[in-house]
């Protein structure tokens, strides 16, 4: 009888995972029902109290883990997926950045003095959060040490940690490193100092997260003021990879011709801090852009998910679009709208 329920159990979490492709996992219970097996001797299915479920890959650290930590594994380069081209990349990923096992730490919190995207002419492949020399830096997720090396490249001291989730971060301009590749890392143990090594005008971390080695905007997956992980599942795009794809939506057609950073460390600003009419406007410019973003952070508005709320339902409701609502929250079309989950609208 047990047996039969469980059968009925597993059809009806079935059929709801037909519906819904994508399971965040802020909407599983925590307290798992029942475990099924399945014809696969490694994959279980754990069913919850909500007729959710589940696969748990059984072994999963000794199998999936060796995997992940022996293939394209380099702990003296800073890229190690070289043979993996960008156009081989699916449209989309789906990146389970934290699941019931694997959490998540914000790597430092603090001031963005600079965000992903073009720096003058140059790619700024991360995000920089000031910081005072020997603040710690945290592991973002739970992961595996790469690299842990002083970079002559420009990085300076550089922490790279494999995570779980597939994805990997790296941490630049360290003034200590705690860590040695190899090292198995949790999310938020202290893998380092900040510092201002390597090509760098002060002390700041230099964040990146990558995947097969191409970077994306981080702020896409973690909000840097607040310490606060946006999204536990994370629908990573192909075009994220550009270096004008950003999270800040109207910093895209940002004009970087005037980019202070990128006249500084090009001494283009003399060392006695003379500015050219030329500068000071694009600085104020750039001061009147930081506000507006703000101001624009401020007016963004929140639903609440209630009982038969639909995406094209909240679009006609606050006179947007779905895909407008799916870009901002970070899921598709697709996604199950759990009861209370807060979505973004604006
Ligand atoms: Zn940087």
């Amino acid at each position: 009888m047990k047996r039969f329920l469980c059968l009925l159990l597993a059809l009806s979490a079935l059929s709801a995972a037909a519906q819904r492709n994508t399971i965040a996992i802020s909407d599983l219970p925590h307290l798992p029902s029942d475990t099924l097996p399945t014809d696969r001797p490694n994959v279980q299915i754990i069913l919850y109290t909500d007729n959710t479920f589940r696969y748990l890959f059984t072994n999963a650290d000794s199998l999936s883990r060796t995997e992940l930590y022996a293939s394209h594994w380099d702990t003296t380069g800073i890229f190690a997926y070289r043979d993996i081209s960008l156009q081989s990349l699916p449209p989309t990923i789906e990146i389970h950045v934290i699941d019931r096992y694997d959490g998540f730490h914000f790597p430092r919190t603090g001031q963005i003095v600079s965000r992903y995207g073009l720096r003058g002419r140059r790619n700024h492949n991360g995000i920089d959060i000031a910081l005072r020399t020997g603040d710690p830096i945290h592991a973002a997720f739970d992961g595996r040490v790469r690299y842990s090396r002083y970079n002559m490249g420009g990085f300076g001291n550089l922490v790279i940690i494999r995570h779980t989730n597939g994805l990997e971060s790296y941490y630049g301009h360290l003034s200590r490193r705690n860590v040695k590749a190899g090292d198995f890392v949790k999310a938020g143990q202290v893998i380092g100092y900040g510092g201002s090594t390597g090509r760098s005008r002060g002390p700041h971390l230099h964040f990146e997260l990558r995947y097969a080695d191409q970077a994306f905007d981080p702020e896409r997956l973690i909000d840097f003021t607040s310490g606060q992980l946006r999204y536990q599942t994370f629908l990573l795009e192909r075009s994220f990879f550009n270096i004008r794809s950003r999270a800040v939506e109207g910093l895209e057609e940002e004009d970087d011709s005037f980019d202070i950073e990128a006249l500084m460390a090009a001494n283009e600003i003399p060392e006695d801090g003379t500015l050219s009419e030329e500068i000071i406007r694009a600085i104020e410019e750039k001061e009147l852009k930081a506000k507006e973003a703000e101001a624009a952070a401020k007016a963004a508005k929140y639903h609440t998910i209630r009982s038969g709320d639909t995406l094209l339902g909240l679009a006609l409701k606050y006179g947007t679009t779905v895909d407008k609502i799916c870009k901002l929250n970070g899921i598709s079309r697709n996604t199950t709208l759990r009861i209370g989950r807060k979505l973004r609208i604006q």
